[in-house]
């Protein structure tokens, strides 16, 4: 018999994936729970968000910040379990009352709880795409193993969920008749600056996105491409296919989250409003449907949709994605981490905009990439390709150019 109840974990429920799930969650009281929420730092959002939600877990994966939060718990009177670091993080995506997991950590430190959802065979709503860029074949086989069901919280890989009628983790796209993927792109804040004009952009401008409101790195990850790239490696995985057959097309409105090409000419695009609200309850309703509080797509007031190939000179990042998902194995590895370092560089305003792809460049030149690596092998390789990434900027950027 169906539980009355969905019980949700929310992994960085304090960030932008976190809060558009809580707002879902809000118009559904009926169908789901919250079990447990987790931040990193920002403990009075946690704690805001645990007085309104009441879960029974909450998890500070900063050490540092737990004796803070406990004491801030006591204060309130509010009643739960406090755990810590990334055992607390992947327990709670174990619990039995836990049936599925918003994977909503940013970069690299999502990979062990959302590899925990997967082996414990729970719905895993996909938002943290480095997960499966750090270690696509070994999560893959996780999800296969323990009967886990994944399902795409990225606007454009659900897009293209919803234009692709079978799963392809059981048939490829030619069995389905698709020619190829289209993956639509908004081009970022910087789709229209001159090679010049990037070298002075600063942290402010690269996380101010025309259309989508998110965290501080996937925004920066969008204003240099490296996003799309990163996409790119998650559609290979997600719909097991090659990079060759997945196509990047620029479409300034984001209007079409992404398309799908088929051998009889038909194109199906999946549209709406740019907001992760209807990607996050589509995943959460999954099969079914649900109202996510997005307004409807109005076609009168929309603008003219547009389409332009990428400028791979430009933003090198989406070339730099390319050439490490066709290396394969912890190459993809070694991209996500030099990409994390050289971001926080950034906006630490170490480096200048044009120096995360040559940072990132640096050191997949650098890397062994060992094929069908397991998980020691991909941790070592993220280890790696962080202190390399940290040593080429230390000794070529010595000062502050932005
Ligand atoms: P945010 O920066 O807004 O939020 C990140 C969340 O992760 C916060 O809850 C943060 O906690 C937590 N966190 C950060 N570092 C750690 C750590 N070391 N250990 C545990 N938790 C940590 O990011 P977004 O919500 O924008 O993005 C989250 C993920 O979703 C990313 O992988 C992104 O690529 C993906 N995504 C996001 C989209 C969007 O529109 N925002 C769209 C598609 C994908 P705290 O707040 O306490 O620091």
């Amino acid at each position: 018999m169906r539980k009355q109840k969905q019980g949700v974990t929310i992994l960085g429920a304090t960030g932008t994936i976190g809060v558009n799930t809580l707002d879902v969650i809000s118009r559904h009281p009926d169908r789901y729970s919250v079990v447990a929420l987790t931040a990193n730092q920002n403990i009075e959002r946690l704690l805001e968000q645990c007085l309104q939600w009441r879960p029974a877990y909450a998890v500070v994966a900063d050490e540092t910040r737990v004796q803070d939060f406990a004491a801030l718990v006591s204060n309130a009177g509010l009643e739960l379990e406090i755990l810590s670091g990334v055992d607390g993080l992947s327990r709670v995506c174990q619990l039995p009352e836990t049936d599925a997991v918003m994977a909503g950590i940013v970069g690299a430190a999502g990979l062990l709880p959302t590899l925990a959802a997967a082996q414990a065979g729970k719905r895993v709503l996909l938002a943290n795409k480095e997960a499966l860029v750090m270690s696509g074949d070994l999560f893959m086989q996780a999800v296969k193993d323990h009967g886990a069901e994944l399902l795409p919280i990225d606007s454009e890989h659900n897009a293209i969920f919803q234009c692709i009628p079978d799963d392809l983790q059981h048939s490829t796209l030619d069995d389905q008749g698709i020619k190829h993927i289209l993956l639509t792109a908004s081009g970022g804040p910087f789709r229209q600056f001159t090679a010049a004009q990037l070298a002075e952009v600063t942290p402010e401008q690269a996380c101010a996105h025309p259309n989508w409101v998110m965290g501080r790195k996937i925004s920066v990850d969008s204003a240099t491409m490296m996003n799309k790239g990163l996409e790119i490696i998650e559609a290979c995985w997600l719909f097991n296919t090659t990079p060759d057959r997945i196509r990047v097309v620029v479409h300034p409105q984001s209007v079409i989250h992404s398309m799908v090409a088929y051998a009889d000419g038909s194109v199906l695009a999946q549209m709406g409003n740019p907001d992760m609200r209807t990607p996050i309850a589509h995943a959460m309703a999954w099969p079914q449907r649900m109202r996510s509080g997005v307004a409807d797509l109005d076609f009168f007031t929309t603008a003219a949709l547009t389409f332009e190939p990428p400028d791979l000179e430009r933003f090198p990042c989406l070339g730099l994605a390319r050439e490490a998902c066709e290396l394969g194995g912890t190459a993809t590895t070694t991209l996500n981490a030099a990409n994390e370092i050289a971001v926080e560089a950034f906006l630490q305003r170490q480096i200048s905009f044009i120096a995360i792809p040559e940072v990132i460049s640096h050191c997949l030149a650098q890397a062994d990439h060992h094929p069908g690596a397991c998980l020691d092998e991909i941790l070592a390789a993220d280890k790696v390709a962080r202190e390399t990434a940290t040593r080429y900027i230390a000794t070529q950027y010595s000062r502050a150019r932005v």
